[in-house]
């Protein structure tokens, strides 16, 4: 056994390998050592190899999903491997030979189908990422659902977008050495020869069963590398058991808003800053009641649409549930009875399904069929699509309906999930396994009339089995023609004698054998409903895909209702006009608290770039975000939290805070800070929305504020985008009043006996001072502490008066941005060095030392 464990785990050598042996998955050598670890379980030891014991540990087999998941989490990946016969057959071979066992499946993050390994409205992706001679594509899927995307990506694009995607896993090509490292991504390095565009070309028009990929589109080699590569390590994951996929479809990075991981991050859009999804914006604005509806919504939050008609027909279908409450009602109550029928198909395709998948996919049927009869025609072009494609599958659903009990239990194996009625034979196998003994009682009296001899019993021992017994004085009577035809003589004792007959001993064998008959019955009818079910999988795609929009649709409209948001304007132009904006987050965490949220403008159509100054705690971050976020909701289709709002298209969405801290990936707080910055400031065009928080933070004073200024003046001059800027530097109020297209805002706070006091409001103008100290005295500083800051703060403020104000401003040009690059002229020492550098070798640390070896030559 342990040659085979060996030769078996040789083909494994980066998995755990589960081993099955009777009711356990056992682990061996290392693997034990690491899973008893990571799983907390005891570990033992078993036999010896080469002297030393042999570690090892198991988990029940009947528990194993649990450890599955806690070793997904933990990174690891666990290779299943089985007992292809069952222990009798392999006796028969001779008394030591080992059962036949295979892997049947790799389990890895990106891999996962079963309900309990997933989260129910996230969908579970699978990246490949490939490169031909500097051309990038994309894709992904989700074997949990079927989904199969793919878009070009140039390389430096790849960060970003896995960062819209979150992928669980993502698969490169053996050796590409790619740095890739992102929290919660696994990277998986794939063979090399998966990722070559000609077999990966024909291994996709096998899977397909198409004569060409042309039928889906005009791919690049790059997109077919990556398309193909999914599909190899598919195979080799799932052991030649290849899920439904659907034909690829082709995303377009023009199409969606774009947005990197650290703005992702920063506005929370599907998690909070502490992780999670609570307190994200995707949480506050989640009503859907359908797991394929969350799954769209997350989506949808992702990748907002850059194209007008897409926005313009989502939020169509929304005004029309907004506008209908009944019939809003009636929709939501019928999809809170819609099951998850995508996951529920792809199980069932993976042949690791069971009865409840089938009821899942009758009862989604059921929800649909009957919210199409309640949707009136010409609700909105979207909507009347959903509609169309609910309809149509009333064979299935009346096939399952006709074959399947209402509850059935999870597994196969149990038994009992075919209704009665489906299947004579079935019906017959059942009865004889309940109803054993009537049926025997039946016979009883049967053979009782024949012999016309009433004291006739038919027993059960577990020498003969079923017999038929009469008493010693009929013996001659049964034993004489023509009875004895019939009843077949088969022990005599001191005052009976037995007989068995043809009928007896067959029916007997059906009794015995009816309980395994039913089961295997039913394992057929299974087979065929599955089978039914797979032929349909395009149509139910379809029919998921519109109970997840009307889904959706219904669910951004109740919320619109419920909590006051209107419908965006949405324009080609550059306006930006947002009428009593609210952010829908922190709105929600003040109204748990009783507390109003102040409702803010903001209009950067005429002035593209208004500097926000206020104190701390006076709003601004809420402001800034709570401009994005409209951005985002009006244009991934939702009405948005505000009176009225107009909004021309949004190309790109920044947003950076400054210093915030990332000491976990060990850099500088401000090194981050400036590297974010520049991406801004090269990537930003001029549809781009920016928002800057506090910028300039992490340096000391004339440093931040000079980069905070020169930063301001290229958006402004250069990027010429519309952005929102928050500092707590005063002096860049004198900047924005110098540029046309600039304002300056405030968050207004009243002072009150000493103390301030916060009103939210932001207004225009500048604010007169920073509060620092009174924010100081309300966050809890000593008394002692605030008096002293004050008087220090007085002095300050007095020598200040002397000097001329506006010295500094004077001093600083107002355009500094060069018209155009100056002449060529010798490398100095500061070029010649640079360009000795590779940047990609460089850890955090050697690129801050090297920062200071350049400024020393300057
Ligand atoms: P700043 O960025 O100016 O330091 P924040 O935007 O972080 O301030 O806001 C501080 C707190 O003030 C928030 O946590 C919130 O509770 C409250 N707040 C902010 N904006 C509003 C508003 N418009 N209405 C009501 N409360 C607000």
């Amino acid at each position: 056994m342990m040659a085979q464990y060996l030769e078996i785990k040789e083909g494994h050598p980066d998995a755990l390998l589960f081993y099955r042996m009777g009711d356990f998955y056992e682990m061996f050598f290392d693997d034990a050592v690491a899973a008893a670890e990571a799983l907390d379980i005891a570990l033992t030891k078993r036999g010896k190899h080469r002297g030393a014991d042999i570690p090892m540990c198991g988990v029940p087999v009947h528990s194993a999903e649990g450890y599955l998941l806690t070793l997904i989490r933990k990174g690891f990946r666990v290779a299943v491997c089985e007992q292809m016969e069952d222990p009798a057959e392999a006796k028969k071979r001779g008394y030591k030979a080992v059962v036949r066992r295979e892997v049947v499946r790799l389990v890895t993050p990106g891999t996962l189908t079963e309900e309990s390994l997933l989260e129910a409205r996230r969908h579970n992706y699978l990246a490949a990422f490939a490169e031909i001679r500097g051309e990038g594509a994309l894709a992904w899927c989700d074997i949990s659902t079927g989904m199969f995307r793919v878009m070009r990506c140039a390389p430096g694009r790849l960060g970003p977008e896995l960062a819209r995607l979150a992928p669980r896993e993502i698969l490169l090509s053996e050796g590409a050495g790619s740095p890739l490292e992102m929290e919660g991504v696994s990277v998986t390095e794939h063979n090399r020869l998966a990722f070559e565009s000609g077999p990966a070309k024909a291994r996709l028009e096998r899977f397909f069963d198409v004569a060409s990929l042309d039928a889906f589109g005009s791919f690049g080699r790059a997109e077919v590398a990556a398309m193909g590569a999914l599909l190899d390590y598919l195979d080799l994951t799932q052991k030649g058991r290849l899920p439904l996929l659907r034909p690829p479809a082709q995303e377009s990075e023009e199409a969606v808003v774009r947005i990197d991981a650290a703005t992702r991050r920063n506005l929370e859009l599907s998690q909070a800053l502490g992780g999670g999804k609570a307190g994200s914006l995707l949480a506050a604005v989640d009503w859907t009641v359908t797991a394929g509806g969350g799954r769209l919504l997350e989506r949808r939050l992702s990748s907002p649409s850059r194209l007008r008609e897409v926005v313009t027909g989502r939020l169509d279908a929304v005004s029309a549930l907004v506008e209908d409450p009944l019939l809003r009602g009636d929709l939501r109550d019928l999809l809170r009875r819609a099951p998850d029928l995508d996951r529920a198909v792809s199980r069932l395709a993976l042949d690791r399904g069971g009865p409840r998948d089938l009821a899942a996919v009758r009862n989604a049927l059921d929800a649909a069929e009957r919210l199409a009869a309640r949707m009136p025609e010409g609700l909105s072009t979207l909507l009347e699509a959903a509609r169309a494609d609910l309809a149509g599958q009333d064979e299935l659903r009346d096939a399952l309906e006709e074959a399947l009990v209402a509850e059935p239990p999870l597994l196969v194996r149990d038994g009992g999930f075919v209704a009665e009625g489906h299947l004579e034979a079935l019906d017959a196998a059942r009865q004889l396994r309940d109803e054993g003994r009537s049926v025997i009682a039946g016979m009883q009296a049967e053979f009782a009339d024949l012999t016309g001899i009433g004291a006739l019993k038919i027993k059960h021992n577990n020498v003969l089995g079923y017999f038929v017994e009469v008493t010693a004085t009929h013996s001659a009577k049964m034993l004489g023609e023509p009875l004895s035809e019939t009843f077949i003589h088969r022990q005599t004792t001191a005052n009976a004698v037995r007989f068995t007959t043809v009928e007896l001993s067959s029916l007997e064998t059906r009794i015995l054998n009816a309980g395994a008959e039913a089961l295997e019955l039913e394992k057929a009818v299974f087979g065929d409903l599955r089978q039914l079910i797979i032929r349909r999988a395009a149509d139910l795609a379809q029919v998921a895909r519109a109970l997840a929009e009307i889904d959706l649709a219904a669910a951004l409209a109740d919320l619109a209702v419920a909590e006051d948001w209107t419908r965006p304007v949405l324009e080609d132009g550059r306006a930006f006009e947002i009428t009593g904006g609210r952010h829908p987050v922190v709105e929600a965490a003040l109204k748990a608290d009783g507390a109003p949220f102040v409702a803010n403008d903001c209009d950067l159509t005429e002035h593209r770039v208004q500097l926000l100054t206020g104190p701390n705690m006076a709003g601004k971050s809420t402001f800034l975000r709570q401009n994005a976020l409209i951005a985002v909701l009006a244009q991934m289709g939702s009405f948005v939290p505000a009176g009225a709002a107009r909004i021309g298209l949004v190309s790109q969405i920044f947003s950076r805070v400054g210093a915030s801290d990332d000491l976990a990936r060990g850099r500088s707080t401000f090194m981050v800070e400036m590297v974010e910055t520049a991406a801004i400031l090269n990537q930003a065009d001029d549809r781009a929305l920016v928002i800057l928080d506090e910028i300039g933070r992490g340096t000391a004073t004339y440093d931040g504020l000079s980069i905070a200024w020169a930063t301001l003046e290229h958006l402004h001059d250069v990027n010429r985008c519309r952005a929102l800027f928050a500092t707590h530097y005063h002096e860049l109020t004198a900047l924005a009043g110098g540029l046309a297209e600039a304002e300056n805002l405030t968050v207004a706070v009243k002072e009150w006996e000493g103390d301030v006091v916060f009103l939210h409001e932001v207004r225009q103008g500048a604010a007169d001072r920073s509060y620092g100290v009174q924010v100081a005295k309300l966050a809890g500083l000593p008394e002692a502490v605030v008096a002293r800051a004050r008087a220090v703060l007085e002095t300050l403020e007095e020598g200040e008066r002397d000097k001329d104000r506006t010295t500094l401003i004077d001093d600083l040009p107002l355009f500094s941005v060069p018209a155009a690059a100056p002449a060529k002229a010798e490398p100095s020492e500061v070029e010649a060095a640079l360009r000795e550098v590779d940047p990609d070798g460089l850890s955090a640390r050697e690129a801050l030392e090297l920062i200071y070896e350049l400024k020393g030559k300057v």
